[in-house]
């Protein structure tokens, strides 16, 4: 059976879920989206996932045609509808159809489209065994242009560093920002441990606040885990006893090589795999049901 796909009111079956080659999502990249997960018949912080993606839509002026109540809905049914217990949520907000010019006032209605569908996660021997990453040469777009806080459909960004990954042979690529501070990876955040402590760049530094990221900060601190958002360089990252990444997509994953360089036996560390192991069960527990 083919997956029902939600577009602007009603479900279609994926072929024939479409939207206008003149939606401005889709010529111009004008919009906001959010990555969602459902673990085990539960939407996994799902209230946090729709705040971040109607802030995105205020960020950019798009109205949208929906209550976040309503938007809740249309994640739940759309679950439902593809009898899912465990599903990568993909929600889409356009502009919407306008012509063929940039300017936003000619798009008279956002475009809505929600996609529900199971997930392929990195291969299960990079969770037990960690990954290597590289440093991108392409930087962190700045906050005071397309502010990474928000999860914009302007991913270009992201699939440059990509592109270098891919490149290297790496799952992921590490980004600076114009200040040569670390950022984030292209689809997700970043943790290292020294001494202890469990240090992760601040907003500030241009980066989208992951959900994960801000979960995972949680747990720490409920495991009595230091945790301080501060600014590190690339050096920092090479000399730290520990390294993970954060995602929706990816949860919790552990980093033993960046640039060729293990970070420090080149093994996942002890608060790493305490830290993954507290996500797991979070997961598991948390969330908003979907079949009540
Ligand atoms: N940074 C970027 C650039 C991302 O695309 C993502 C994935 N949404 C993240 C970080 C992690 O955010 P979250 O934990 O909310 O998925």
């Amino acid at each position: 059976m083919s997956i029902q796909i939600y577009v602007d009111g009603k479900y279609y079956p994926k072929e024939e879920a479409k939207i206008s080659v003149f939606d401005h999502g889709f010529l111009y990249g004008d919009g906001v989206f959010e990555g969602i997960r459902a673990y085990n018949g539960r939407v996994f912080k799902l209230k946090e996932h729709i705040d971040r993606l109607y802030n995105g839509a205020r960020g950019i002026m798009i109205n949208v045609p929906l209550t976040k109540e309503e938007m809740t809905e249309v994640v739940l049914e759309t679950l439902r509808r593809n009898q899912l217990q465990d599903a990568y949520i993909r929600l889409v907000i356009s502009r919407g159809a306008g012509d063929l010019g940039l300017d936003p006032k000619k798009c008279s209605k956002p475009t809505v489209v929600c996609i529900a569908d199971k997930i392929v996660l990195y291969p299960e021997e990079l969770y037990e065994k960690g990954m290597e990453i590289i440093t991108a040469a392409t930087r962190r777009n700045r906050p005071e242009g397309v502010n990474p806080q928000m999860k914009s459909l302007n991913y270009l960004n992201n699939i440059m560093a990509k592109l270098e990954a891919n490149l290297a042979g790496a799952p992921e690529a590490l980004l600076l920002n114009n200040e040569d501070y670390v950022a984030e990876c292209t689809g997700d955040n970043i943790f290292i441990v020294k001494n202890g402590v469990l240090i992760t760049p601040p907003p500030y530094v241009g980066i989208l606040v992951g959900i994960t990221r801000n979960a995972i900060i949680e747990a720490a601190e409920r495991l009595g885990i230091k945790v301080e958002e501060k600014v590190f360089t690339r050096y920092e990252v090479f000399t730290a006893d520990e390294c993970f990444l954060s995602g929706t997509a990816a949860e919790a994953v552990p980093v033993v090589k960046v640039d060729g360089r293990p970070i420090a036996d080149g093994k996942p560390g002890p608060i790493t795999k305490q830290i993954i192991k507290e996500f797991k069960e979070l997961i598991k527990t948390e969330g908003t049901e979907i079949y009540k």
